[in-house]
């Protein structure tokens, strides 16, 4: 029997704080996000697979300049934008990730590439942005990725000297994008810029298979958004997963467990998107909103922003 195709997406959880924003920035990020979501559902609707569903997706999130992805990265310490992106397919459980890269307009196709092509499932800086290169990525340069909001929040950060979550309201910008494809295959993948004004390499969650993105045919696929140690330390994607298929737990309940109690007992404050193999999505958070979408079946399209 065909399954219930179904995708969800997000572009980052956090405070998202209606006074900071206005009627026609609003509709640029559900404009973000609806493009992202059709991009992502026109790919399932025809028969094709839920990886190639997820990739189209966060591409057209990383090309958005809203979102703290591919184009619209955030500044690193050093004036840098160092990306990290991850992709999982649930059906062979195979993985690829980056991070720490640098100039390549899409982190997720190189994700894809390190998944199909690399014999390997993480690569970092320069030795994945050769491998990039060699594979034939498309890489951009530096003013590809300046984006005005970006350079003053860094600005910002670098004069209080903090590290931050991409926003100076506290939004995590990251984005993901989980799919059920018509043959019953799950994915996940998710793309981030990481935190504004990021020193020392830092990495976080969202390209580590099990923290910030996972895949499993047998019950769900995740993308998370959120402060990244935290989520890395919660093993969260793959803790979700493990509640499903060792105590039997619905999606809803194991979402629930993850993210309105365990990371809120730790102060891991974010989000997720997950599908489970029957198709039902959830898109839990605990901070104030989620830039999110999803569609399933012939249902009508959902695109939000706070709860
Ligand atoms: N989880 C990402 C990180 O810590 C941040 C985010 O979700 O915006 O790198």
């Amino acid at each position: 029997m065909a399954a219930n195709i179904s995708i969800a997406i997000h572009g980052g959880a956090g405070t998202i704080l209606k006074s900071s924003m206005t009627p026609a920035l609003q509709a640029r990020y559900e404009h973000g996000l609806q493009q992202a979501l059709d991009a992502g559902y026109a790919i399932l609707e025809k028969g094709g697979s839920s990886v190639d569903a997820v990739a189209a997706a966060v591409v057209s999130l990383e090309d958005f300049e809203l979102f703290n992805a591919g184009r619209g990265a955030v500044f690193n310490n050093v004036g840098k934008h160092e990306m990290d992106a991850c992709i999982m397919r649930g059906d062979t459980m195979e993985a690829g990730a980056v991070c720490g890269v640098a100039g390549v307009k899409n982190p997720v196709l190189l994700a894809r590439a390190v998944m199909e092509r690399s014999g390997h499932v993480l690569l970092s800086g320069q030795g994945a942005e050769e491998f990039g290169r060699a594979q034939g990525l498309e890489y951009a340069d530096e003013a590809y990725f300046y984006t005005q909001q970006r350079y003053d929040q860094w600005q910002q950060a670098l004069k209080e000297d903090r590290v931050q979550l991409d926003h100076t309201d506290k939004k995590f910008g990251t984005v993901g994008a989980v799919a059920l494809d018509r043959a019953g295959n799950l994915a996940a993948a998710t793309s981030t810029g990481g935190m504004t004004n990021k020193k020392f390499g830092r990495v976080g969650d969202s390209p580590v298979p099990g923290a910030g993105t996972y895949a499993n045919n047998n019950t769900c696929a995740i993308s998370c958004t959120g402060h990244g140690e935290l989520f890395l330390r919660a093993v969260v994607a793959h803790d979700i997963s493990c509640l499903m298929e060792y105590k039997g737990l619905s999606l809803k309940e194991a979402c629930d467990i993850v993210v309105h109690d365990k990371l809120v007992k730790i102060g891991g404050e974010g989000g997720l998107a997950a599908v489970d193999k029957a198709g039902n999505i959830e898109m839990p958070f605990n901070s104030e909103g989620m830039y999110r979408a999803c569609k399933s079946g012939s249902g009508a399209p959902l695109v939000l922003i706070y709860k």
